[in-house]
């Protein structure tokens, strides 16, 4: 009798196989003209241009010095463009955050300070995971920058990196008050070892900065309205850090993506990777939701892929509106290119390096840095929602009833570990508040190379899927602990099994992907690619928009490093040898430090091939940083001195 039934069972299940053919069904796109630009800007996005006409105002000769220092950093841009492209040098910015309040509102928790902090850092390390349209991914970069809340103050003592100022001044305005303790602002922490930041009240301006050329002095820095610092608790649409990423743009020497030349083409940023550009771009080019975003555009699937041009780009990839030097909404923001970096690390080389061998010692922390990247991102090809013949989608839940939805990856070097992934959702629904998605990282250990070993696991509540989807934003699920990657992977979603709850994925379109990366797990465990056979498969090479963020830890290169260079004895007692036989770093810059980053001795060295001595007779017994500064990386090794 039972096995009769399971007869049945099967055969059952076979003649619903049977008529049921997979089929992909391309999904109607909707269509509606792009938006135009807002008719009014609502506030001044940045005012370093007029901040920098005024402080010219201030001091005429500022006009000359600007441009001398211009001349001089372009020349050594010039000649030095390879050697900073192939650098590996990682500049960690120590900086303080000075809150000058009047009023518990502008009065921002450290949390929402922190929460900035780590948005620019990620922003500046190409990894935010936005999108840059019809752009190469090849022209977001990873600046090597980041900022590090100081733990070391200037008398020594330890802090937060936050201070906080009450003041009876009501708002500030471009004019730098607020850097002043004695115009209600607050003084400035050493600009030659700290990058000052300020938060206050700055009615109709995000924020402004100080440029480089302009001098590294006590009012180098930016200004930022507290508003649009942070974002838990900003005001959108620039509630997600991209201020602080534009000004601290500025504060390395980037110039705006149009070149300020008052809407016209013949004006540059200095960067030959960005296109050239007429004006600014204000607003957002996100999906059109008549709830959610009623000025955005309508592309069908939901990202924004909008190509624009203007009279200085015209024709695709068109202008660069998603650059962290333009105007739009900082949802938007994504990227930093090649040249950017070239030219924020050339700054960088020639006026703070006091402030990053400061971070050395009053950073907290080791100088622990990661590298990241986004994999497959962006989406090859045309995104697309394929619905099925049998009801449901075919990158979510079907009427196959099919189970997981995954991509794999075949390739992922030189990263080792996996910190989070982007989910581009095309479709979400839920009946209530309770559904979580389970996303899952798979070895390819299964039979012949499928899905195996789950090696990581995380949930997203299908309701931030849902108000996702609505506000046309991908979902970032992130691993609690980073999932450490040793061969090929999966990375994928279970559907949800409650009657009313629908996700499905965005693909690619058929034959943008070719082999097949997309993978299912159909109702009956098995494991398939989208491009298996009919009747169980779609036989559709496309790929799910699935993006890990992939890390890696590049401390291992300081430490290469220091194999090379020898510094001993440790502790040290009268001579302190830096034995530089074995490297191939013969120009040097050696600085010695205090325990509270005071810089004690400076040794600039060239064509050093053999042992640096250093007299230790006018030491005292203490700790001390040694930080030797090559063209490609500073490394930094603490040692005791004891007499
Ligand atoms: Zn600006």
């Amino acid at each position: 009798m039972k096995k009769i039934l399971l007869f049945i069972g099967l055969l059952i299940i076979s003649s619903f196989l049977a008529n049921a053919q997979k089929h992909a069904i391309k999904g109607s796109i909707n269509t509606k003209l792009p938006s135009s630009k807002p008719s009014g800007e609502i506030i001044k996005r940045c005012g370093t241009t007029e901040h920098q006409q005024w402080m010219i105002q201030q001091n005429p000769e500022l006009k000359e010095k600007i441009k001398l220092e211009e001349k001089k950093i372009r020349e050594y841009i010039a000649s030095h463009q390879q050697e900073i492209e192939n650098s590996k040098a990682v500049y960690k910015i120590p900086c303080v955050v000075h809150i000058v309040k009047n009023g518990n509102s502008e009065d921002i928790s450290d949390a929402r300070v922190i929460e900035q902090i780590n948005q620019t850092n990620l922003d500046w390390a190409g990894a935010n995971g936005r999108s840059m349209g019809a752009f190469s991914s090849t022209l977001r970069a990873n600046t090597q920058i980041s900022l590090c809340l100081a733990s070391v103050a200037p008398n020594g003592s330890a802090t937060t990196g936050i201070t906080r100022t009450s003041t009876t001044v009501s708002s500030f305005s471009d004019d730098d008050k607020v850097k002043h303790t004695n115009q209600g602002g607050c003084d400035a922490w050493d600009a030659t070892r700290y990058f000052n930041i300020w938060v206050c009240d700055l009615p109709g301006l995000c924020g402004y900065a100080q440029l480089p050329q302009s001098g590294i002095d006590n009012t180098y820095g930016v200004v930022i309205n507290y508003g649009f610092f942070g974002l838990t608790g900003a005001t959108a649409p620039y509630n997600k850090g991209g201020t602080l990423s534009h000004e601290g743009g500025h504060c390395f020497g980037l110039e705006h993506i149009w070149g300020d030349d008052g809407g016209g083409c013949s004006g540059n940023d200095q960067c030959g990777d960005t296109p050239n550009q007429d004006d600014a771009t204000y607003g957002n080019h996100l999906p059109y939701n008549a709830n959610t975003n009623p000025g955005g555009n309508f592309n069908g699937a939901g990202q924004n892929s909008t190509t624009l041009t203007d009279a200085c780009s015209t024709s695709s990839p068109g202008i660069m509106y998603m650059n962290f030097m333009d105007y739009c909404d900082d949802s938007e923001m994504a990227n930093m290119t090649p040249n950017q970096k070239t030219r924020m690390q050339a700054f960088i080389s020639q006026y703070l390096m006091s402030v990053v061998n400061a971070g050395a010692t009053v950073c907290s922390g080791t100088t622990e840095t990661q590298a990241c990247d986004t994999l497959h991102y962006p989406l090859t090809g045309t995104a697309t929602i394929y619905g099925s013949d049998n009801g449901g989608y075919v990158s979510g839940n079907n009427g196959y009833l099919d189970k997981a939805k995954a991509e794999y990856f075949a390739t992922y070097s030189p990263y080792t570990k996996i910190n989070s992934v982007i989910l581009w959702f095309g479709v979400a629904t839920h009946t209530g508040n309770t559904t979580n998605i389970t996303v899952n990282v798979w070895k390819n250990d299964g039979t012949g190379g499928a899905p195996g070993t789950v090696i990581g696991t995380t949930t997203v509540p299908l309701a931030t899927i849902v108000t996702n989807v609505d506000a046309g934003e991908a979902t970032l699920a992130t691993f609690s602990t980073p999932v450490n990657i040793t061969g090929p992977f999966y990375i994928g979603v279970t559907l949800p099994t409650v009657s009313g709850d629908t996700i499905a994925l965005v693909t690619n379109t058929d034959g943008d992907s070719n082999p097949a990366t997309g993978w299912e797990k159909t109702s009956g465990n098995t494991w398939q690619a989208y491009s298996a056979a009919s009747p169980a498969g779609w036989e559709s090479n496309i790929s799910n928009a699935i993006f890990p963020i992939v890390c890696t830890t590049t401390t291992g290169i300081e430490e290469n490093y220091l194999e090379d260079i020898l510094i001993y004895p440790n502790p040290a007692n009268d001579v302190l040898n830096i034995d530089m036989a074995n490297s191939s770093n013969s120009n040097v810059k050696i600085n010695v430090y205090n325990s509270i980053g005071k810089l004690i001795k400076s040794i600039d060295g060239k064509n050093m091939s053999q042992i640096i001595k250093i007299d230790l007779a006018s030491f005292n017994s203490g700790i001390y940083f040694v930080s030797i500064q090559t063209l490609e990386v500073t490394i930094t090794k603490k040692i005791s001195i004891i007499k």
